[in-house]
């Protein structure tokens, strides 16, 4: 499970906090950290130096250009933010991200981001309005802004709490090891695990798993096309239209055959706008 939690830090200046968050989730047993245009040397020897001893995780650590990019196939995006924004978010404690963390990751090939700002100006809004959630430390009102590795090593914390509360009680390194499953009962239990992830991210056993932040990118994007051509959006007079959308949609966690579906709606939309006599009202 910790393997697929990805640790994404977005324009980072000081190099030296790139490594210390590499310590950070190395003592946590986390290891996959993205980074988001860096704004200094995110290998130098500053940063090998805090890294100490974790420099593997950042030497593998690939550099995106955007946020959309780095966070492309996971399911779960969630924002750490130090101070409450304009818009409404839904918003996490960092134990109540970690407890749902079993559930969003029990399929194998599923992966959450977890999103860290510029040690300056934080996320900006239009980086947390693709975040699912946000997450804030609770932390001195008057002084709420941690170093942004401290807010790596806190999250990292409750990741490895809530896996090690999934361990299971009973297996001690001398047991006998479990005997091996013909090839059908393993398929069954792939499939009970991913009904039970499911269950856990929306109430009851699904059907079809929650849609990828690519998916509903391209959604967002075909979405604001469509409202454009409708002229029901004005892009020069946004007024939080996308924002308001995006909170509504993401609330909802689609599927991915439910964004197929809205994906089609759209498209038929298109068409009859494109198709229709301008006279017609
Ligand atoms: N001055 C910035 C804070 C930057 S700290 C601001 O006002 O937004 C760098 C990053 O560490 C933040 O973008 C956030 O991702 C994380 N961080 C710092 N303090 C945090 C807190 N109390 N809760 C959650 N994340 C925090």
């Amino acid at each position: 499970m910790l393997e697929r939690i990805r640790i994404v830090l977005i324009g980072t200046s000081h190099p030296g906090n790139i490594g210390a968050t590499a310590r950070a989730m190395h003592n946590m047993g986390l290891a996959d950290l993205a980074l988001v245009a860096p704004r200094g040397e995110s290998r130098s020897a500053e940063a090998i130096s805090r890294a100490s001893g974790a420099d593997k995780i950042l030497h593998h650590a690939p550099v995106y250009d955007d946020l959309e990019s780095a966070v492309a196939d996971c399911r779960l995006v969630v924002g750490a933010s130090a101070r409450s924004r304009t818009l409404p978010w839904p918003m996490l404690t960092p134990r109540a991200l970690g407890e749902r963390l079993p559930a969003e990751l029990a399929e194998a090939d599923a992966r959450v981001a977890l999103v860290f700002g510029r040690e300056d100006t934080g996320l900006t809004n239009a980086e947390l309005q693709r975040c699912h959630a946000h997450v804030h430390i609770p932390t001195n009102p008057d002084y709420s802004s941690l170093n942004l590795a401290a807010a790596v090593q806190v999250l990292a914390y409750e990741c490895r709490l809530a896996w090690l509360a999934h361990q299971p009680t009973d297996a001690t390194p001398e047991a006998d090891p479990a005997p091996a499953m013909p090839r059908d009962a393993e398929a069954e239990a792939a499939k009970a695990a991913a009904s039970a992830e499911h269950e856990a991210v929306f109430g009851i056993a699904w059907d079809h798993p929650p849609a990828s932040h690519a998916d509903l990118e391209r959604f967002f994007d075909h979405l604001e096309r469509t409202l454009i051509a409708l002229e029901f959006h004005d892009p020069d007079k946004p007024r939080q239209l996308m924002a308001r959308l995006r909170r509504l949609y993401m609330r909802a966690r689609p599927d991915q055959m439910e964004i197929n579906i809205l994906r089609g709606i759209l498209s038929a939309t298109e068409k009859k706008t494109a198709t229709r006599d301008p006279g017609e009202s």
